[in-house]
């Protein structure tokens, strides 16, 4: 007797672990058929099947946002297998630690792509569609490094304040069309960023980032947090915008 849920399919992108992947389980529990977007297949692959076994619908498509044909033929085939996207979260990112001044150009360009260019591709692809339709959201996963950034994180750093300032000035232009375009801000998060680095990296950028009081309670969130907050915000009912939440870890008691 309860009312089914509207059919609202969402899109993924960096879908194959923690934030990204979480989300999808998320959403997929909401009741959203999910496309898993990421570089990863057999990672989205195992996702999906879990989402399957548990009555939902998902795709999964081989997704590199640096690359502008991999989202358009992504974006193709999600809507042919899924119909019309209504929800996109864009949170494909990584972070990589380098001081500044010997970080190599190309290297820093190629990291603010990633956050910056890897969104707009993504805003190309599926925002046109939502606004014919009048309706959908477009979410973007950004850091609370975009207001407080930190050292050896520069291009990052860059990275996300850009994004917000793009997505800032869409909001703007989404106004009355019915899409909402929102950030979503997360604090330090468990998940596979980081896992990369050698070991001395890691300990090092820990070591600056509470020293330099950016990190007051410098234990993490899981990536269940960020997905909730995501899954919030594409809830929320029309005539409602959640424009903007940030996600902190809880000082301890
Ligand atoms: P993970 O490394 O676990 O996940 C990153 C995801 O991004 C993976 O699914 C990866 O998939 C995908 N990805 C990376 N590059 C590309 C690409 N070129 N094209 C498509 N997908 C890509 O890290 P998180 O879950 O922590 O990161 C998710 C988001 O959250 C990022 O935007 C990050 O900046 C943000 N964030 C994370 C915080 C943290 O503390 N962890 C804090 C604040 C923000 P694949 O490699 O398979 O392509």
């Amino acid at each position: 007797k309860y009312a089914q849920p509207e059919r609202r399919p969402a899109v993924v992108a960096g879908a194959s672990s923690g934030i990204g992947a979480a989300t999808a389980l998320s959403l997929a529990a909401a009741g959203h058929p999910v496309a898993l977007g990421a570089r990863r297949t057999d990672k989205c692959e195992e996702l999906a099947s879990q989402i399957r076994a548990g009555g939902g619908e998902a795709y999964v498509g081989a997704l590199d946002v640096t690359d502008g044909d991999s989202v358009a033929a992504f974006a193709d085939k999600v809507t042919a297998e899924l119909g019309d996207v209504e929800v996109v979260i864009s949170n494909a990112g990584s972070v990589n630690p380098g001081t500044i001044h010997e970080v190599e150009t190309e290297r820093f360009q190629r990291e603010v792509d990633l956050a910056i260019g890897g969104a707009h591709r993504l805003v190309r692809a599926f925002v046109p569609g939502m606004v014919e339709r009048r309706r959908g959201d477009i979410v973007f996963v950004s850091s609370d490094v975009a207001v407080r950034a930190r050292p050896f994180m520069s291009s990052y750093a860059a990275g996300k304040w850009g994004l917000e300032g793009m997505v800032h000035a869409l909001q703007m232009e989404l106004e009355g069309t019915g899409v909402r375009a929102s950030i979503v801000r997360p604090g330090p998060t468990w998940s596979e960023m980081g896992t990369d680095w050698d070991v001395d990296d890691a300990a090092f950028v820990l070591n600056q980032w509470v020293r330099f009081g950016h990190a007051r309670h410098p234990h993490f969130l899981k990536p269940t947090a960020i997905a909730d907050a995501i899954t919030t915000v594409v809830s929320a009912p029309r005539g409602v915008h959640l424009n903007l939440i940030e996600v902190s870890p809880e000082a301890p008691l």
